[in-house]
């Protein structure tokens, strides 16, 4: 597969503007965070919105009576970090233990497949995926990914 040099600001700004109406609906805010106005990612545009998308959906389902969800885009040294923190319950350790198994789910509409998806995506992009929780406190998920280069 070829991957194309996409700025993430800007994926990031068509996914939010895309959940938008639902975040006005429950109460919540999305609020993205980089002191760069582009950053780079090799990567395949719609899969990489995929993720976001599974991940800012998730952190808005974590707070059911609404609240923040931010998300902080970084670059250092070669990496390229993106951080997606809620303030929902958390997630406790019986279910961190199955994150990732595909039709693993605690919801009643849930599918269980966001987060399975999510990190074959990353994997392909050469990235990884960490999950900070405190239980009661919140959740963040951060993502890396190699840092790509403006496209000529
Ligand atoms: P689904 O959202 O359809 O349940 P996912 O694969 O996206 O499937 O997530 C699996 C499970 O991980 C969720 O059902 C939930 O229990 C837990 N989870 C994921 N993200 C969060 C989060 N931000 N806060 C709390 N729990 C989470
Ligand atoms: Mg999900």
């Amino acid at each position: 597969v070829k991957f194309d040099h996409n700025d993430i600001v800007s994926l990031l700004v068509q996914v939010t503007s895309l959940l938008e109406t639902q975040a006005v609906l429950t109460n919540i805010r999305l609020a993205i965070r980089c002191e760069h106005r582009s950053l780079y990612l090799r990567c395949d545009e719609n899969q990489i919105k995929q993720v976001l998308i599974n991940l800012i959906k998730n952190a808005m389902e974590a707070m059911p009576e609404g609240g923040d969800v931010l998300i902080e885009v970084q670059a250092a040294e070669d990496r390229l970090h993106i951080e997606v923190s809620d303030k929902g319950k958390g997630i406790p350790n019986h279910v961190l233990a199955h994150i990732g198994e595909p039709f693993y789910t605690t919801k009643e509409k849930g599918t269980g497949l966001g987060l399975m998806i999510t990190q074959r995506i990353i994997a392909n992009h050469q990235g990884s995926m960490k999950i900070d929780s405190r239980f009661g406190e919140g959740t963040t998920f951060r993502i890396e990914f190699p840092l790509g280069s403006e496209p000529k």
